[in-house]
């Protein structure tokens, strides 16, 4: 028996109700670097963490029977070299003392918390998270008070990523985290779910209003600057909050729809918050509608293209048209393309969307070339995501070969938006639409503030004055010298120039008197449907 004390590789113990150490084998001292001697009478307050003493001095207390047991109690005991190391306990109560075993498991304990925790701020991570997020709702059963979510996404983020570098970025948010801890209850859990996402739980809010409370605290803690790299840096936060008042909600249904409120946010331009209410979960629903029966508008035959002409101003016909979407689901009105061509971009169905539109096009084009026997052009608009996705060159070639239709017939069209968004995917598909003959054209130019730059930035042919220039030009003195400019900058550099939205007679000769030589506008011809 005694040979067996020598041998344990586990902690084997007798402890006394004041939990006072015994009778100790030679484990103690690998494991806790403490001689036996060392340890043995010493009070409880000297080997057990401060955190869990009370629970050991409860679990040691002297049981009103011989033979009482414990089973698995863990806790935390000093190391010789400073450290913590978790002990794993078993024991039973004989003869005035308590007999235990107990097991090292501190790498295990380690290992779990490391599961648990992004390694980088050291916040909870999403799957401990959404556990705390279950327990909570739970609690609400109990008549709790509401639980809110609160999603926070860092503005600039990436930019200050890209420019300071990614140990500068990795600072910033341990910054970030420690600051979101001074300014929440310790009883608010704050996790980092990865990149500059992070969200905080809250529990025992007295409704909607207070939760608020806390976006509107987290938005105005970030605003002070943070020092990083011997700069200044100024962070702002868009933040998406979703309140539970039901024990029935789901946990991952809440962490959604505060990330669906927190987009929003930051679409109305960011450093905002947004409570994730009735009115857009009945967007979101319509949203999920649309997008579902989108799906199926290729199939059924519900998209169609109409064609707008480009007109020369000088009254010498026409040099073009261009290609719009159109649908029309069967049974429902005609959806507009502002409402569905953002749901089709998110949801990838723009690139066979797009690819029909290329192919529709090119093909009644040829048709048209074939009838009329002039030089005219057909416009296909892109969109940001079919520039960063798939080789442009290539399903354009391929929809030149199966219309017949020449290279020098057809014009893409990119907004200056999703060029600026996707330079390199920009001027990778431009060059490649060049050496295949085809035009390029830059749209909506002039409603952002790097219209000047871009052009010489892309192999482009055409530039499109934005509709809201050539709206602005009879009222507007700022827009009319951006126009002005745009014009001589087409005109220095070659560029063949389209003024879009032509509405009234007033905008039809100022855009003459502008020196545009082409202009698009419902004035002029709306689009329209072949029949
Ligand atoms: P966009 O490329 O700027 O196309 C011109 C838009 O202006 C068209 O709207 C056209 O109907 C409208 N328009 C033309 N003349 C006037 C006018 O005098 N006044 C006003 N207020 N509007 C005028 P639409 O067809 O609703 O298309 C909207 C946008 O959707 C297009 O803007 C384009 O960016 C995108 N789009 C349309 N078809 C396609 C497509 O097949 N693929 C892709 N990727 N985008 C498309
Ligand atoms: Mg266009």
């Amino acid at each position: 028996m005694a040979l067996l004390f020598e041998l344990a590789g586990d902690l084997l113990a007798t402890l006394d109700g004041d939990g006072r150490l015994g009778l100790l084998n030679p484990a103690w001292e690998t494991h806790l670097g403490w001689s036996v001697d060392e340890l043995r009478g010493q009070p409880i307050e000297r080997w057990v963490h401060p955190d869990d003493l009370e629970r050991t001095r409860t679990q040691l207390h002297v049981p009103d029977h011989e033979g009482a047991r414990f089973a698995d109690f863990a806790n935390r005991l000093r190391h010789k070299d400073g450290s913590w190391r978790w002990l794993l306990w078993n024991g039973r109560y004989q003869q005035g003392a308590w007999h235990a075993t107990a097991r090292d498991i501190t790498d295990s304990m380690q290992l779990q918390r490391q599961a648990l925790h992004d390694p980088l701020t050291r916040l909870p991570n999403r799957l401990l998270l959404m556990d705390r997020a279950r327990q909570a709702l739970a609690r609400l059963h109990r008549g709790r008070t509401p639980v809110a979510i609160l999603f926070i996404d860092l503005d600039r983020f990436k930019a200050i990523n890209d420019t300071l570098g990614h140990a500068a970025g990795d600072e910033l948010l341990i910054l970030v985290a420690q600051r979101l801890r001074e300014v929440l209850r310790d009883s608010d859990t704050i996790a980092r779910l990865g990149g500059d996402e992070f969200v905080i739980l809250a529990e025992d809010l007295e409704g909607d209003a207070e939760a608020i409370a806390v976006a509107e605290r987290v938005l105005h803690a970030l605003e002070e600057p943070f020092r990083l790299a011997g700069a200044d840096i100024s962070m702002r936060a868009s933040v998406g909050v979703s309140v539970a008042h039901d024990p029935s909600t789901n946990a991952e249904d809440l962490l959604s729809e505060a990330d669906v409120a927190m987009y929003r946010a930051k679409g109305s331009g960011g450093h905002d918050l947004e409570l994730f209410d009735e009115s857009l979960r009945r967007q979101i629903a319509e949203r999920l509608d649309i997008d579902d029966r989108l799906r199926h508008a290729l199939p059924r035959q519900e998209l169609h293209v109409a064609y707008q002409p480009q007109l020369r101003l000088d009254g010498r016909g026409r040099v073009g048209w261009e290609a719009l979407v159109r649908w029309h689901p069967h049974g429902a009105l005609q959806v507009e393309p502002s409402e569905f061509l953002p749901l089709a971009e998110e949801s990838r169905l723009i690139v066979s969307l797009g690819e029909w539109v290329l192919q529709s096009a090119c093909a009644q084009a040829a048709a048209w070339l074939r009838r009329e026997r002039m030089r005219l052009t057909v416009s296909v608009n892109l969109s940001a995501r079919e520039l960063a996705e798939g080789d442009v060159t290539e399903r354009v070639r391929a929809a030149l070969q199966s219309s017949g239709l020449p290279a020098s017939a057809l014009c893409i069209e990119v907004s200056e938006q999703a060029a600026i968004d996707h330079i390199d995917s920009a001027r990778n598909a431009f060059e490649g639409l060049k050496r295949l003959g085809v035009h390029t054209a830059l749209d909506n130019f002039g409603a952002g503030s790097a219209s000047l730059t871009l052009p010489g930035l892309l192999p482009v042919d055409m530039l499109k004055l934005d509709r809201t220039l050539i709206e602005g030009l009879d009222h507007d003195r700022h827009k009319r010298a951006v126009a002005n400019a745009m014009v001589s900058l087409a005109r220095d550099t070659r560029l063949r120039l389209v003024a879009m939205g032509i509405e009234s007679e007033r905008q039809l000769k100022l855009v003459r008197k502008l020196g545009c030589p082409v202009g698009q506008g419902f004035l002029l011809a709306p689009p329209q449907v072949p029949v």
